[in-house]
């Protein structure tokens, strides 16, 4: 069933992924007739976020398509808390694991189409530098920014991923979601309430599809861009080690990244994560961090951050599950 989004539902959202205790948890039954994706129980995640640490799922579910996505969905009926998982190239996942039904969305949502009015249709587990290539040899240019962002379309809604000038919340046109309980809804661009690296998407919705706006451009010109922006990040970031990208929003008037070099952190440890060297808003785990490492680390840079000059740096990478 297909559902039109109620007035008022984002009043209640916080902006934050859920990381509430759950009574029963992992030993709340899930009635699995019928279903034909993969549910597992107490999921180990860290293999699949990039800091490749962190606790277990109390259930994860890898569903086959749409269909069983919906019909797993209406089986909680807002039972559990529901928390979507892209490449988990933005998250701690804390080391108690995260309670209720995590949501793995695999290659039956992975597809990118073009149309000829130059917007792009893609499922939320499409990774962003499949949806610009795919757009670039349509001739379509806009999406150039999610060649060098290491997530999926679904992650890029949530957190209004963006980089070189332009955001998400510049090309959305729209997308679908599915809520814990089941409904179904298309969200426009306008009510996800977009700013800096935030989305009022509310908890617990799964965005199993969006549709962005590009324009008309050269697929020459458009991949030339594409390589300069990928060779662009190979220079400046630590994209080859477990991280989770910038690790708090660039404050308004600073950089982030500035703000913690000039507080002394640049390359400062906490057990098995450091302060990367190579850009002082990435933290890295460089030697079996745990999750409370790594958060315990960005705490103490925060708090850093204020003591050496006043301005408190709130985080970008969302922290979800148990400490
Ligand atoms: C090396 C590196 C470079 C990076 N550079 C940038 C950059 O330039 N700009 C930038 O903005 N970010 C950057 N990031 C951060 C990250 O890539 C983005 O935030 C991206 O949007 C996260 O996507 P994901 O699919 O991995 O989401 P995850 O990290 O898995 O999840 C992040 C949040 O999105 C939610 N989410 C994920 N999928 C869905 C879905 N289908 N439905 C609903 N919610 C969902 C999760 O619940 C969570 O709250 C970088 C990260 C790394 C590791």
């Amino acid at each position: 069933m297909r559902h039109e989004q109620p007035d008022d539902w984002f009043m209640n959202d916080s902006g934050q992924a859920p990381n509430a205790e759950v009574e029963g948890g992992v030993n709340t039954p899930i009635d699995t007739a019928g279903l034909r994706g993969k549910l597992t129980r107490n999921a180990p995640l860290a293999k699949l976020v990039w800091f490749k640490s962190g606790g277990a799922a109390d259930w994860l579910f890898e569903p086959a398509d749409l269909e069983d996505l919906h019909a797993f969905l209406t089986r909680l009926d807002g039972e559990l808390p529901v928390m979507a998982l892209g490449l988990g190239s933005n998250l701690i996942i804390r080391d108690g694991g995260v309670p209720g039904a995590v949501i793995r969305l695999g290659k039956a949502f992975a597809q990118v189409e073009t149309h000829d009015d130059h917007t792009v249709t893609c499922g939320a587990g499409a990774h962003g530098v499949l949806v610009s290539s795919t757009a670039r040899d349509a001739g379509i240019a806009g999406l150039e920014f999610m060649r060098g962002i290491p997530g999926t379309i679904g992650g890029f809604v949530r957190m209004n991923a963006g980089a070189y000038g332009r955001e998400t919340a510049d090309v959305l046109i729209d997308c679908d979601v599915i809520m814990p309980d089941g409904d179904w809804m298309t969200l426009p661009a306008v009510d996800l309430q977009y700013s800096y690296r935030h989305s009022a998407l509310p908890d617990g919705a799964v965005v199993v599809s969006a549709r962005l706006q590009g324009k008309p451009g050269d697929p020459k010109v458009i991949g030339a861009e594409m390589e300069q922006i990928a060779e662009a990040r190979e220079q400046s970031q630590p994209v080859r080690t477990k991280t989770g990208g910038s690790t708090f929003k660039n404050p308004p008037g600073h950089k982030a990244w500035q703000l913690v070099d000039a507080a002394g952190c640049r390359g400062l440890r906490m057990g098995g994560a450091q302060v990367s060297e190579k850009h002082t808003n990435f933290l890295i785990n460089v030697d079996n961090a745990t999750s409370a490492d790594i958060e315990g680390l960005g705490e103490e840079v925060k708090a850093r951050v204020y003591k050496h000059s006043g301005i408190e740096l709130e985080w970008e990478i969302q922290r979800v599950g148990r400490p």
